[in-house]
């Protein structure tokens, strides 16, 4: 709808524009080879999946001849972005009450708090019970924060009062109350300080140690700004090496961002994107949809 007119609108700023002139042209020159890969650098593509999809279009330009250039770099782009990945959240039937962690992590600033936010009101409107675990305790108004996005989707927060409480213990005791209450769900929101990548590392292990008592986590979502480019590319390596993640979450793509992040991340960690951020509204979440992305992007 509107939302994905608007992503559109924005992503066609960075590929659609000389994507289109380059493409309306008989053949193409040297200079347009450099071009198309100078746009999809700008995209934030990256420079292993630019020389893929240049690869893969090179190769079928000259097999398919007379094939719309635009459509095969679509059909190029949408393969190296991989339609067939599974983009769903791995949970159980609502009311199966099996207290299913899902651990979310990232940079602070990424969007975390209201992505988890935004999950849980995905979740509960799809008949699933859901309790939130605060493990951000380095600032009370983290805490403060999450209990609003609760608050807002009728959902219950468990927090420390104490700023600098044991975030483990936060998520520990969030995991146990969800065990007790028999519920569906438990977001578990994170801290994320890269300044100390050890001291980020043993916080995270530990959270994911401790919940795993209770119950094994079926998702560890990493959020990523999408306006923070490969720089994004950058926090994910340290995320991946910490934890299990297995899926990303890419906030933000109502900004400025031009989104080729999604083939970079994806290409470099395995990981697929599941959800997109739209906004700082409740409903502003979206499902990855590879299709939709790829024709944003091309405008
Ligand atoms: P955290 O520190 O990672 O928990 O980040 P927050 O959830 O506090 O978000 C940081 C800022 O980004 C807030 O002002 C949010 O409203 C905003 N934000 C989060 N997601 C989105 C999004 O998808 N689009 C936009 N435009 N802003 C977002």
């Amino acid at each position: 709808g509107a939302r994905l007119a608007r992503l559109r609108a924005r992503l066609s700023g960075g590929l659609g524009a000389s994507l289109l002139a380059i493409f309306s042209k008989d053949s193409l020159s040297q200079d347009d080879w450099d071009e198309l890969e100078e746009t999809l650098l700008l995209a934030d593509v990256g420079a292993a999946a630019t020389d893929d999809i240049l690869a893969g279009l090179r190769t079928r330009l000259r097999d398919e001849p007379d094939s719309d250039p635009r459509a095969i770099l679509r059909a190029v782009l949408i393969e190296t972005i991989d339609p067939a990945l599974d983009r769903s959240l791995a949970l159980g039937e609502p009311g199966g009450g099996a207290h299913e962690p899902i651990i979310v992590v990232g940079v602070n600033g990424v969007g975390k708090t209201t992505t988890v936010g935004k999950i849980a009101r995905v979740l509960v409107a799809e008949g699933r019970t859901v309790v939130l675990g605060a493990a951000d305790t380095f600032r009370a108004a983290a805490a403060d924060q999450l209990e609003t996005w609760g608050a807002r989707v009728g959902v219950e927060t468990v927090r420390s009062d104490r700023d600098g409480a044991d975030p483990a213990s936060v998520a520990f005791e969030a995991a146990d109350r969800a065990r007790a209450e028999g519920t569906d769900v438990l977001l578990i929101d994170t801290a994320g300080r890269l300044q100390n990548k050890a001291g980020l590392m043993d916080e995270l292990g530990k959270i994911i140690r401790v919940v795993s008592k209770v119950a094994e986590p079926v998702e560890v979502l990493l959020v990523l700004d999408a306006t923070t480019g490969q720089n994004g590319l950058a926090q994910a390596r340290v995320f991946a090496e910490v934890a299990n993640v297995t899926g990303i979450v890419l906030t933000k793509l109502d900004g400025t961002a031009k989104g080729g992040i999604v083939i970079a991340v994806q290409r470099e960690l395995g990981v697929p994107v599941k959800l997109i951020g739209l906004g700082e509204g409740a409903d502003d979440l979206a499902p990855f949809d590879t299709e939709q992305f790829v024709d944003g992007l091309l405008g």
